[in-house]
């Protein structure tokens, strides 16, 4: 049997599975983000040890980033700018290939989450469409034309600028580099900020979670006029809260106010911004797809 390894490497936790070709997981891990080197030596020290029982084909990672992905460049498979402490300029794809010597591949965390949902879970072969984590951070991947889209580095839509009414929300924004992006604006983190109290303590009726969907409503509709995406999948931890997804489906269609003429927009919101078909585990199993389309184009 064909077996393939998928990493993703997230902010707060790593996920490390061995899986075959159709995303049965055959072997499973996950640990906290620490440090690079003790995180970097958990992955490799997992997979030496399933190549000791298991034959694997090829390894896929889907990482936080930034992250360069131009395998022209010095700094190919670096993890580059991020606000991560110690996480800066560290060759995440290098240090885990000197230690395996299997086919490797790199994307971003939601890239991977992208794939994985393109390929098993909420968007089978459905092009284009988008996926959105909504979490301590924010992130976007995309399939365009069958394949990932990848530009100057990677899309970096979490940071896009939305509108930030001030009288409504005098919030000013937790972006380290925008203030109020829409990251800035409004990830797990920058709620807790606002309203003084963990996301999960606050009721369905609290107006956080109006302010909340208006934020990613504007995201998804500036999204939506740009790439035209057939589907938009969105996952993160924000994302657990299953009412955010009506409120962000009144939103989008109160926004766009019939503007765009489909019927999957006008009539079927309910199959158009949906969850994630495999959970938690998009990236992960993204990761593995990643592999497998690599090892086998
Ligand atoms: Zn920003």
């Amino acid at each position: 049997m064909k077996l393939f390894g998928g990493v993703e490497t997230g902010g707060t936790k790593i996920v490390c599975v061995v899986a075959d070709g159709d995303g049965n997981i055959a072997a499973e891990t996950s640990f906290p983000t620490t440090n690079p080197d003790e995180t970097i030596s958990r992955v490799i020290a997992f997979f030496k040890d399933q190549m000791r029982a298991h034959s694997i084909e090829a390894l896929g990672i889907g990482t936080f980033g930034p992250v360069d992905l131009d395998p022209q460049s010095r700094t190919y498979g670096y993890i580059t700018t991020t606000p991560k402490p110690g996480w800066s300029n560290i060759d995440l794809l290098g240090r885990i290939s000197r230690a395996l010597p299997i086919p490797m591949v790199i994307d971003t965390d939601v890239n991977a989450a992208a794939m994985g949902e393109y390929t098993w879970g909420s968007a089978i072969g459905i092009d284009p469409f988008v996926y959105f984590t909504i979490g301590t951070g924010i992130g976007m991947g995309g399939m365009v034309n069958h394949a990932l889209l990848h530009g100057l580095t990677h899309p970096e839509a979490g940071h896009m600028i939305i509108h930030h009414d001030v009288r409504l929300d005098p919030f000013p924004g937790a972006c380290t580099y925008h203030g109020d992006c829409f990251e800035g604006l409004a990830t797990g983190f920058a709620l807790e900020k606002r309203w003084k109290t963990r996301g999960e303590t606050l009721p369905d009726d609290h107006p956080a979670w109006l302010l909340e969907a208006n934020y990613i409503a504007q995201a998804l509709v500036n999204t939506i006029l740009m790439l035209s995406p057939k589907k938009i999948v969105l996952g993160g931890g924000v994302m657990q809260r299953q009412a955010m997804f009506v409120l962000i489906r009144q939103e989008v269609a109160r926004l766009l106010n019939d503007y765009v003429k489909s019927d999957q927009i006008l009539n079927g919101m309910d199959t158009f911004i949906v969850p994630p078909g495999l959970g938690k585990r998009s990236g992960v199993l993204g990761a593995v797809a990643l592999a497998r389309n690599y090892a086998h184009p």
